[in-house]
């Protein structure tokens, strides 16, 4: 199979930087069909996201994975997406549940080598379940997030389920993404307004205060704010010569070769 690196997309992220999300959205759309789908933890980013797949009517389902842990108001809002918005959402479980899996390794999540064995299984694996079903998965990831997100690139390879990831919103500021959330009404997690920055599972989130960085309230209980769960790319470590395999005819079309689709 036809391998596709990090590296060949250089032109082209600087070419996207100059694009709005909506223009990312109709370029991956057009590029990747039904291959392609997006991933959303039921945050304001991802709420975004959903906002532009369900007013541009791109038919992109949205991938959602539960991990058994999650608030009830995730849920709720993912609910609220597929009734008001219309959209495909997809939720992908971990093989075990949280009772299941404790009751064979102990309560993972309470150190920091559990951290990391806990969320590969109820958050990396089950995304892995659709690896090969879709080229590519659309994100929410911003560089004002801060921390490994800073620098994330608009088009990322995915190693880890041999996909191309897009972050529509890499460009967004805060102010920008709070003007698009009320001025479209945007439905949001309930938990933003309840002093939440991010949120994940409710064993590993807590609010955050004023002048706490954003991610202060995700794994509080392991120490240093800049844990990540290793569900996104950026978050993981990277390079130029990170690779994914993908047939040729979609390595031509992500690179414009044969089409008119760049933009
Ligand atoms: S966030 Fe916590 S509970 Fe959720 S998967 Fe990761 S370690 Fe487990």
């Amino acid at each position: 199979m036809p391998k596709l690196t990090q590296a060949d997309l250089i032109d082209l992220n600087q070419n996207f930087e100059e694009r709005t999300p909506q223009e990312l959205l109709q370029w991956a759309s057009q590029v990747f069909g039904d291959k392609l789908a997006a991933v959303s933890a039921m945050q304001e980013a991802g709420s975004v996201v959903c906002h532009m797949l369900s007013t541009m009517k791109l038919g992109v389902p949205v991938l959602f994975v539960d991990t058994g842990v999650m608030f009830q108001e995730t849920l709720d809002t993912r609910d609220r997406f597929i009734k008001e918005y219309g959209l495909n959402v997809i939720t992908l479980r971990p093989k075990q549940t949280m009772a299941e899996q404790t009751k064979e390794f102990g309560i993972l999540y309470l150190t920091v080598e559990g951290q990391k064995q806990c969320c590969h299984a109820r958050k990396v694996e089950p995304l892995n379940q659709v690896a090969g079903q879709y080229h590519a998965l659309v994100g929410s990831l911003r560089r004002s997030e801060g921390g490994k997100r800073a620098v994330c690139p608009i088009l990322q390879v995915d190693t880890e389920n041999s996909t191309i990831r897009i972050n529509p919103l890499a460009m967004m500021t805060d102010e920008q993404m709070a003007a698009y959330i009320h001025d479209h009404n945007v439905i949001v997690n309930p938990l933003h307004a309840q002093g939440f920055s991010t949120i994940g599972c409710n064993r590993c989130t807590t609010p955050v205060l004023p002048n706490e960085p954003k991610r202060a309230g995700r794994w509080r209980h392991l120490g240093p704010w800049s844990v990540y769960c290793g569900i996104n790319p950026a978050d993981r470590e990277a390079g130029a010569k990170q690779a994914i395999e993908l047939p040729q005819d979609v390595i031509d079309r992500i690179l414009g070769r044969e089409t008119d689709f760049s933009i």
